[in-house]
C-alpha cells in the first residue's frame, strides 16, 4: 500500500474526483454539496442555511473526505429487487462492513422471520400492522427505543415522546457508546456537558490540546484551524498513543500554500501507553503546581476542592505517573512549560479519553488542568469534546436519554397535558442486557447500528436474538442487519437528510443549531423519519389521546414544542420565518461562571488506574481507520497509516519478536470477551512496544462487556489481549472482513447493484 507522509493533500482532490465519477460527474457531486443542508457525517458542523461546505465561521469551501463519502452513499442506486432472493442470511453475514454499505439505497421495507433464509420484500401496510400489533401485544418496559446521532432534532424529539407517552423510559442513543463520559464528567465539573466554546474561539486560542482521538481523519476540516494557529505563531499538543501522521503534517486542499507545501500540525507529540492518558493529565497538573504556574485567584474564586487537589498532586510520585501513563517528567515538563505561558488554550479530545471504564475521570482531569490555569469562562479558551455523529448533541439537547431533566419533564407533561413515566430507564448496555435475559421483547432503532456499535459481538447478536421483534430505520444496509437479528426483523427504507420534505434541524459540537432545507427523494419507497413515526404513533397510541400523531408530522409543528420545552432552544420558533441558525443558550462559556450548585466549577480526585495488563499480554485499542466513520466503512484501506486492509492487528515490531509472531503472519487474539483467529500481524512502529491497534467495529468481538460506572462507556480503547501465532499457516482470513484485494469481495462487488 502506498504510504502518505501527510494527510489531506492531493490524495483527497483525487478521491473527490473519483466519487464524482462513482455518483455521476462534479456538476452532480457539488450541487448536492452546496444544497442548504447540514452535512451529514461529523459533528464540528457544516453547511445549512449559508449553504453546503460553509463552516459556522461562514468560510468556505469547507468540505472533506468525510461529507464526500456520506453524500455518495446517499447518492447510490437502489438496491435490486432481486437482491433479496438472491443473498441468503448466511451470505449476508458473511458481507464486509464494506460491501453491506455499498449494496445501495434501501427503497422498500423488508421482513426476516427466524427459520427463514432470505428477506422479504413486504408493504409499508404490512410493515406498520405487524410493528403497531407487536407493540400492543408487549407492556412498555419490555420495549427499547434506541437512537443514531444522525436523525433530526424533529425525529428525535417525536420518537422520544412516542415511547414515553407509549409508558417507557428505556429510551437511549449512540452516545452511550461513545461521548457519554464527555457529558458526565463536564455536567459534574462545570454543571453544562457540552462544549463550552464556539468555533470562533479557536480563532483565538495560541494553544490547543488534541486528547485521544484522530481528527485528521474522523474531523478533516478541524485540521484547517489548525494550521492557522500554528500559523499564528501557537501551539498544538497532540496526546494519542499512536503516531498519526496526519495530525504531524496535514495538507488542506483548500489552501494553495499548505496543499503545496503541507502543514504542520502538532509541534508536541506525545505517546502515553493506552489508558494511561488520567496519568498524564495529572502529571502536567503536578508540573503546572509546582512550577507555581497555577491561576490562585482564579482557582481560589470560580473553583472549588483546589486544596484537596493540590495536596493530591503534590504527595502524587513522579514514578507512579511514570508507570502508569508511559511518559516521562522529562517529556512531561517541557509540555507543562508551554502551557504555562499560554494565554488562551482550548482542550480537545475524543474517544481515546472516553472509551475508558474511567472515561469520566479522564473528562474531569482535563477540566481540573483547564482550571489549573483558568481556561474556561474567557473568549479563546475552554472545553472541547469533538463529538461523533452530525447531530449527536441534538439528540441528547431533545431528551433521547433515560432520564429526562427535571424541567424537561415537567414541561413536556405540562405542553401535551400527559403523564409521563416514571419507572427508571435503561442506557444501551442496560438493554442489550436485558434483551439477553429476556425481559425485554421488542427494540425499534432510529438510524445508526446498534449491533455493530456494541462491544462484544458474540453476545449483542445472541442478545438481539432473543427479541420478538427489532425495527431498523435505516438508508443502507449494516451489520447490524445481517447479524443483530430477532426473531422477527423489519426495516424501514427512510430518506436522507438532503431528501426530506420539510426542514429539519441539527446542533453541532459548538451548540449551533442548523436549518436543513431537505430537498427531493432520489429514490421511490423511502418516508422520512418524523412522517413513520407519527403514523406508527397514531396506529398505537389511537387518535382518542392528548396529542393528534398525524399532525405531528410537520416538522414546524414539531419546532413549536422544542421551543416551548427545551432550555435554551426559544429562538427554533422563528426559525422557519427568519432562517436564522443559532447558539444554543448558556452554553458558550465567555465568563467564569458555572451552572453548578455552588456556581463555581468542581475539581475532582481520582485514583490513577493500574497500567493494564501484564508481560503476556498486550493492551489493545480499537480504531476506526481514515475510510470509515464510525460503524460505516466507506473503504477498506488506511490511507494515513499504510494499511490496506482491515483484518489485522498493528503490533510493534519488538513486540512480534517478543511474542515469537512473523510480520504478515497470521494470529489469534484472545481477550475475556471472545477470541478472533486468522488475524494477520503488521508491523507498525506508530505504537509503543506494549500496545496494540485493531479496526472497530471488527474487533468488538474482543471488547468485554464492562462499563465505565458514570457513563456506562464500555472500554473500547483498552482491552487486554493475549496473541499468539496462528495454529496453522493454513488459517484462513477472517470471515466479513474483506481487504479490496479479496477475490471473493470482488465477485460479489459485480453481482451488486450498482
Ligand atoms: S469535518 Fe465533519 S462537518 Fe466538516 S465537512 Fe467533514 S464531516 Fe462534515
Amino acid at each position: 500500500m502506498r504510504k502518505v507522509n501527510r494527510g489531506g493533500g492531493w490524495p483527497a482532490v483525487f478521491y473527490t474526483w473519483q466519487k464524482a465519477r462513482e455518483v455521476g460527474g462534479l456538476w452532480k457531486l457539488w450541487k448536492a454539496m452546496r444544497s442548504k443542508n447540514a452535512c451529514k457525517t461529523c459533528a464540528l458542523g457544516m453547511g445549512g442555511q449559508s449553504g453546503g461546505m460553509v463552516n459556522e465561521a461562514g468560510h468556505f469551501p469547507e468540505v472533506c473526505k468525510k461529507s464526500l463519502q456520506a453524500m455518495a452513499a446517499d447518492m447510490q442506486g437502489a438496491i435490486k429487487p432481486d437482491f433479496y432472493s438472491t443473498y441468503t442470511r448466511a451470505q449476508l453475514q458473511a458481507f464486509s462492513p464494506r460491501e453491506l454499505e455499498s449494496c445501495g439505497r434501501i427503497t422498500t421495507p423488508v421482513m426476516l422471520r427466524q427459520g427463514e433464509q432470505y428477506y422479504q420484500p413486504i408493504s409499508w401496510e404490512e410493515a406498520y400492522r405487524r410493528i403497531t400489533g407487536k407493540l400492543r401485544s408487549v407492556t412498555p418496559d419490555e420495549t427499547f427505543w434506541y437512537f443514531s446521532g444522525r436523525s433530526s432534532n424533529e425525529a428525535g424529539f417525536l420518537l422520544q415522546l412516542f415511547a414515553r407517552i407509549y409508558g417507557t423510559n428505556n429510551v437511549n442513543n449512540c452516545s452511550y457508546y461513545c461521548h457519554q463520559a464527555s457529558g458526565v464528567g463536564l455536567t459534574g465539573s462545570l454543571g453544562t456537558g457540552t462544549a463550552t466554546i464556539s468555533l470562533e474561539d479557536l480563532d483565538q486560542s495560541d494553544l490547543v490540546f488534541v486528547i485521544g482521538g484522530n481528527p485528521a481523519s474522523n474531523h478533516p476540516r478541524l485540521m484547517r484551524t489548525l494550521m492557522h494557529v500554528r500559523r499564528r505563531g501557537g501551539e498544538v499538543i497532540v496526546i494519542n498513543p499512536i503516531l498519526e501522521t496526519g495530525l504531524v503534517n496535514f495538507a488542506v486542499p483548500g489552501d494553495v500554500r499548505s496543499l503545496f507545501f503541507g502543514s504542520s500540525i502538532a509541534s508536541v507529540y506525545v505517546q502515553p501507553h493506552i489508558g494511561g492518558d488520567l496519568a498524564l493529565l495529572y502529571g502536567l497538573a503536578k508540573r503546572i503546581e509546582a512550577m507555581g504556574a497555577a491561576d490562585e485567584p482564579f482557582l481560589a474564586n470560580q473553583c472549588e476542592g483546589w486544596i484537596e487537589l493540590r495536596t493530591f498532586l503534590r504527595n502524587l510520585s513522579w514514578d507512579e505517573i511514570k508507570h502508569k501513563s508511559g511518559v516521562s517528567q522529562a517529556e512531561i515538563d517541557p509540555i507543562a512549560d508551554r502551557y504555562a505561558k499560554a494565554r488562551r488554550v482550548v482542550f480537545g479530545w475524543t474517544m481515546g479519553i472516553t472509551h475508558h471504564t474511567h472515561g469520566v475521570h479522564n473528562v474531569q482531569a482535563i477540566v481540573n488542568l483547564a482550571m489549573l490555569r483558568g481556561m474556561a469562562g474567557k473568549p479563546g479558551a475552554g472545553l472541547m469534546p469533538i463529538r461523533g455523529h452530525s447531530n449527536v448533541q441534538g439528540i441528547g439537547t431533545m431528551g433521547v436519554t433515560p432520564k429526562l431533566k427535571e424541567i424537561v419533564f415537567d414541561r413536556l407533561q405540562q405542553h401535551f397535558a400527559v403523564r409521563l413515566p416514571t419507572t427508571p430507564g435503561l442506557d444501551t448496555m442496560g438493554c442489550i442486557e436485558a434483551a439477553h435475559a429476556g425481559k425485554v421483547k421488542l427494540a425499534v432503532c432510529l438510524g445508526g447500528n446498534l449491533y455493530g456499535s456494541n462491544p462484544d459481538a458474540t453476545f449483542a447478536a445472541k442478545a438481539l436474538g432473543e427479541l420478538d421483534l427489532i425495527v431498523y430505520l435505516n438508508t443502507t444496509l449494516n451489520t447490524g442487519h445481517a447479524h443483530g437479528l430477532a426473531k422477527e426483523t423489519i426495516i424501514l427504507p427512510v430518506l436522507a437528510r438532503d431528501e426530506e420534505p420539510q426542514p429539519t434541524t441539527q446542533e453541532s459540537m459548538f451548540n449551533f443549531v442548523r436549518l436543513s432545507d431537505g430537498g427531493p427523494a432520489r429514490h421511490d419507497g423511502p418516508l422520512s423519519e418524523v412522517r413513520i413515526i407519527a403514523e406508527l404513533a397514531h396506529r398505537v397510541l389511537g387518535a382518542s389521546g392528548p396529542i393528534d400523531w398525524l399532525s405531528m408530522n410537520n416538522t414546524g409543528q414539531i419546532r413549536q414544542a422544542i421551543a416551548r420545552i427545551v432550555p435554551g432552544m426559544e429562538q427554533i420558533a422563528e426559525i422557519d420565518q427568519t432562517r436564522k441558525e443559532f447558539h444554543i443558550g448558556g452554553r458558550v462559556l465567555h465568563e467564569p461562571r458555572f451552572s453548578t450548585p455552588s456556581g463555581k466549577a468542581r475539581l475532582f480526585i481520582h485514583e490513577l488506574p493500574e497500567l493494564a495488563g501484564d508481560e503476556g499480554t498486550l493492551r489493545l485499542m480499537t480504531i476506526r481507520s481514515e475510510g470509515q466513520f464510525n460503524t460505516v466503512v466507506y473503504e477498506n484501506y488506511d490511507l494515513y497509516r499504510g494499511v490496506d486492509r482491515r483484518d489485522v492487528i498493528l503490533l510493534h515490531p519488538d513486540d512480534i519478536r517478543r511474542l515469537h509472531l512473523t510480520a504478515g503472519g497470521r494470529a489469534t487474539i484472545r481477550s475475556n470477551a471472545g477470541a478472533m483467529q486468522g488475524v494477520l500481524v503488521s508491523p507498525f512502529d506508530k505504537i509503543k512496544p506494549g500496545n496494540a491497534a485493531m479496526y472497530y467495529p471488527e474487533a468488538n468481538l474482543l471488547v468485554p462487556r464492562s462499563v465505565d460506572p458514570g457513563s456506562k462507556t464500555p472500554s473500547f480503547k483498552c482491552v487486554v489481549i493475549q496473541v499468539e501465532a496462528a495454529a496453522s499457516a493454513a488459517q484462513q482470513p477472517l470471515a466479513g472482513i474483506s481487504s479490496d484485494g479479496d477475490e471473493r469481495a470482488k465477485s460479489r462487488a459485480n453481482m451488486r447493484s450498482c
